[in-house]
């Protein structure tokens, strides 16, 4: 048992009463809190660590991606046509058919598919496409004809339509127009929601995920109130903690959000999340705007969650959170998610502010081939940089931003052990942690980016019992061997939710 607890590394033995861990230590320690009705669970011999924690993920992101038709594997238009005419033997007539991940450049005909394409395998559906880069989108005729989108539909600013050649009608291939179907589009069936967020509590427990830490911007007071329902009606099992967008910080100041004085299995309200993104040659919001959110935050006394990936972007907000700290010196857990670009002189400033860094290891292992090739090299060293982040003293959770890669924790692991890639490259060696470090990032880091330490991240009395058995110990194993460690039970909260 790899405890994750200075105070006892390693152990042998759990006993757990109803939620929480009433004991740590040897078989022989155990003697003292057992009774005739105490349940014994031999593990054989396995690896048991703390619960995995996935600090940045987005929830209903994630249900849209499950109850969609996964076409990323296809390599031609019949391919696609062939994925959409057997959901739609299943989804009644009229009802919305959502696929993603088609890639124009992988398809034999070197095209985006058109309504006509669509209309031919699902005549009597609205069909959408989602590209896999996220900008693009086909749709056929139905869906076309659903968004009022016709001949004279005029492009929002930044956006294409593709038209026929010979008609002037829609192609049915949209670019850059994400807002403006998002305003368009239907909110997800109440029935639909339910199945799709108990397939991810499922996906979540059967990679020894017990935490996540949803981090949605576009979160506000009706998001947070269906995370509670959710909760409440048993369709969403791990513990939940939510980071939502700077408009709902009033949601935040209303409602009591330090975790001991909830009740056992309710979500947790923690933080408002702030993007910090470049958008036509400047950031936004601009320094200002973000001195005032910030500002507004760290008065109320709740901390920041600052979404920054290029260094400008980390540069931004470390100034920002510089200037609100001198102003007002207390100590908050404000945190920068993904800093992907983070050069250590930027790694010392971030470290007198103390703040968290969210990071993503598994971004080295998915998309750590497209960094070799297209990430610039006095770039590449510091891309990510768990080794030095923590070196500098910093706190570090893992993450996955979830649907954007999957996020099955070991492979995070592995890659933040290895900083291998999917295709064997590797990115940044130098920022390589130890397996242990990379264990901590989704544990005791993740709980300690929610204020929840406390009550999770390691295998120490008094804590939850949320646990997870793993087939293999990754601090033994050859590191290349981390990856194809499965997990084998995982318990949550004294009970076994999957095995
Ligand atoms: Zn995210």
């Amino acid at each position: 048992m790899i405890t994750l607890d200075p105070a006892r590394p390693r152990a042998w033995a759990v006993a757990i009463r109803e939620r929480h861990i009433l004991a740590v230590g040897d078989a022989p320690d155990m003697e003292a809190v057992t009774g005739p009705g105490t349940r014994t669970l031999d593990m054989a011999g396995a690896t048991v660590v703390p619960g995995f924690n996935d600090a940045h993920c987005h929830l209903l992101g994630l249900v849209q991606g499950l109850l969609s038709v996964d076409v990323s594997a296809a390599g031609s238009i019949p391919e696609i046509q062939g994925l959409l005419r057997g959901r739609s033997a299943d989804v009644p007539p009229g009802q919305w058919i959502v696929a993603t991940g088609y890639d124009d450049f992988q398809l034999k005909e070197g095209r985006h598919p058109h309504r006509r394409d669509l209309d031919q395998a699902a005549p009597s559906h609205p069909v959408r496409l989602l590209h896999r880069t996220g900008h693009a989108w086909a749709l056929n005729s139905a869906a076309l004809e659903r968004l009022d989108i016709r001949i004279d539909t005029e492009e929002p600013p930044g956006g294409l339509m593709e038209r026929e050649l010979d008609t002037g009608e829609p192609s049915g291939v949209l670019f850059g127009m994400a807002d403006f179907l998002r305003e368009r589009l239907p909110p997800l069936g109440e029935a639909e929601l339910r199945e799709g967020v108990q397939r991810a509590s499922d996906a979540f427990l059967a990679v020894g995920i017990t935490s996540i830490q949803d981090t949605s911007q576009a979160s506000g007071p009706e998001q947070w109130h269906l995370f509670k329902d959710l909760k409440r009606e048993g369709h969403f099992a791990p513990q939940l903690t939510a980071i939502v967008g700077f408009p709902a910080l009033d949601l935040l100041a209303q409602e009591a959000h330090t975790p001991a004085t909830l009740e056992a299995d309710a979500p947790c309200l923690w933080g408002v999340k702030i993007v910090l993104e470049e958008a036509t040659g400047r950031l936004n919001p601009s320094p200002e705007e973000l001195d005032f959110q910030v500002s507004r935050a760290h008065a109320l006394g709740i901390p920041v969650a600052i979404h920054a990936v290029e260094q400008e972007a980390v540069e931004a907000a470390a100034s920002a959170l510089e200037r609100v700290l001198h102003a007002d010196p207390r100590s908050l857990r404000h945190r920068i998610e993904h800093c992907a670009e983070c050069p250590p002189p930027l790694q010392q400033r971030l470290a007198r502010l103390r703040v968290t860094v969210v990071t993503q290891p598994p971004f080295i292992y998915y998309r750590g081939d497209k960094y070799l090739s297209q990430v610039l090299p006095e770039v590449l060293p510091y891309l990510y940089p768990t080794g030095s982040l923590l070196r500098a003293g910093l706190r570090v959770a893992g993450s996955s931003d979830a649907p954007v890669v999957p996020f099955n924790p070991l492979t995070g692991i592995y890659a933040a052990v290895t900083r291998r890639t999917e295709g064997g490259g590797v990115v940044a060696l130098g920022e390589a942690v130890t397996p242990e470090q990379a264990l901590a990032l989704y544990t005791t880091g993740a709980a300690h980016a929610a204020g929840e330490e406390e009550r999770k991240g390691s295998i120490s009395p008094g804590k939850l019992a949320d646990l997870t058995v793993l087939s293999a110990d990754p601090t033994a194993v050859p590191p290349d061997e981390i990856r194809d460690i499965r997990v084998t039970m995982t318990i949550l909260g004294g009970k076994v939710t999957f095995s």
